[in-house]
C-alpha cells in the first residue's frame, strides 16, 4: 500500500504528488490525463514566476517534477470507486475503472472540473480561436475588441463585468426570460455603457472564416428571428463541473457537485483529502490549485504522522 494515493494528474495532483514525495513517503499517482485542463489551454501568462508558456509544455513539466522524485505515476487510468477505510487509521481503496484496486493510507483526490459546453456548430471548431472558458485566462487577449458571454448566471454576469473593463463590447446571451445572477451584479453589469443584453436568446452557431471566429448566431425565442452578431471573442459561462460523479454517497459533495474541504484540504472521509478544481475552494486557476494540492500533501502528511 501507499502512504499518498492522489487520484488526478492536474496541477494540483502534480503538485500534491511532489510535496508528499518530499517527504520521502510511499507516493503514487494516478490520472486519467496527466496534465488535466492545462492540455487545452493555449498560452498560460499568469502562472507567476512564468512569463509566459503554453498547456502542453505546462503539462509535461508537471510530469517531469513528479518523475523527478521517484512517484509511482499510473497514467490512463481513472478512479471508479472509492471505499473509506474500515477502521480509523486504516487503509482506503480506490477502484479503478480498468478493474484494479489501489490501497493507501492517504488518498489526495483532484480530479478537476471540465467546461459545459453548448454544444453547436463552431465551438469544437474555434476554440482557443475565439471561443474561450475562462475570463481570467483569456480576457486580456481580447483587448480592445468585441466578444460575447454565453451565460446569464453569476459566473457570466460577473465574467461580462469584467470583460467590459477590457474589450470595447460585450454582448451578454442569456437563454431564459431574465438573468439569474444577483440582483447586485445585474445592477452593476446595466450601469456600464458598453453591454448589451439579450435574454430569451439561443445559441445557435458560433461562426468564423474557418481560420477564427467571427460572429455568433442566435434565435429570438420570443420573435423567433434568428440574429447574428459580428464580434472577435466567445466566453461560454454555462457551468463548471467537477469530475465528481464517482465520489457521490461517499464523499460530502456541495450542491454544485464539489468536494467539500476544510482548511488543510481534509473531505469529510478520514485520511481522504482533495484539492484544486474538483473542490469547494472558490477561483479556478492553475496556481490555485497548485497551492491547494501543496497544502492536500501537507494536510494528509499531518494525518499520517497522527494515526
Ligand atoms: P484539472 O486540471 O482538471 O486536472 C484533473 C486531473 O484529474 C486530470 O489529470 C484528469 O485526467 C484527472 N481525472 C479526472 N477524473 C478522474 C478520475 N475519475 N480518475 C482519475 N483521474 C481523473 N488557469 C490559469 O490559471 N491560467 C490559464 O491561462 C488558464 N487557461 C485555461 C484555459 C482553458 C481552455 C481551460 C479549460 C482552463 C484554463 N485554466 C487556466 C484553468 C486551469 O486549467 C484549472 O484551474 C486547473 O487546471 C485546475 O487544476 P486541477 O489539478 O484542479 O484539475
Amino acid at each position: 500500500p501507499f502512504d499518498v494515493l492522489v487520484v488526478g494528474g492536474g496541477p494540483a495532483g502534480a503538485a500534491a504528488a511532489v510535496y508528499a514525495a518530499r517527504k520521502g513517503i510511499r507516493t503514487a499517482i494516478a490520472a486519467e490525463r496527466f496534465g488535466g485542463q492545462v492540455n487545452d489551454t493555449l498560452a498560460i501568462e499568469n502562472y507567476i514566476s512564468v512569463l509566459e508558456t503554453d498547456g502542453p509544455k505546462f503539462a509535461m513539466s508537471l510530469e517531469a517534477h513528479v518523475k523527478a522524485y521517484g512517484v509511482d505515476v499510473m497514467n490512463l487510468q481513472r478512479g471508479d470507486k472509492l471505499i473509506p477505510a474500515a477502521t480509523p487509521g486504516g487503509l482506503v481503496e480506490v477502484q479503478l475503472a480498468n478493474g484494479g484496486t489501489l490501497k493507501s493510507r492517504t488518498v489526495i483526490l483532484s480530479t478537476g472540473a471540465r467546461w459545459r459546453n453548448v454544444n453547436v456548430p463552431g465551438e469544437q471548431e474555434y476554440k482557443n480561436k475565439g471561443v474561450a472558458y475562462c475570463p481570467h485566462c483569456d480576457g486580456p487577449l481580447f483587448k480592445g475588441k468585441r466578444v460575447a458571454v454565453i451565460g446569464g448566471g453569476n459566473s457570466g454576469v460577473e465574467a461580462a463585468i469584467d470583460l467590459a473593463g477590457l474589450v470595447s463590447h460585450v454582448t451578454l446571451i442569456e437563454f431564459g426570460e431574465a438573468l439569474r445572477a444577483d440582483a447586485v451584479l445585474v445592477s452593476k453589469l446595466k450601469s456600464l455603457p458598453n453591454v448589451s443584453i439579450h435574454t430569451q436568446a439561443q445559441t445557435t452557431e458560433l461562426t468564423g472564416d474557418g481560420h477564427k471566429l467571427n460572429g455568433l448566431s442566435y434565435t429570438d425565442r420570443a420573435s423567433g428571428e434568428s440574429r447574428h452578431i459580428e464580434l472577435e471573442g466567445v466566453f461560454v459561462q454555462i457551468g463548471l463541473v467537477p469530475n465528481t460523479e464517482w465520489l457521490r454517497g461517499v464523499v460530502e459533495l456541495s450542491k454544485h457537485g464539489e468536494i467539500i474541504v476544510d482548511a488543510r484540504g481534509q473531505t469529510s472521509v478520514p485520511g481522504v483529502f482533495a484539492a484544486g478544481d474538483a473542490t469547494t475552494v472558490p477561483f479556478k486557476q492553475i496556481i490555485i490549485a497548485a497551492g491547494d494540492g501543496a497544502k492536500a500533501a501537507l494536510g494528509a502528511f499531518d494525518y499520517l504522522m497522527r494515526t
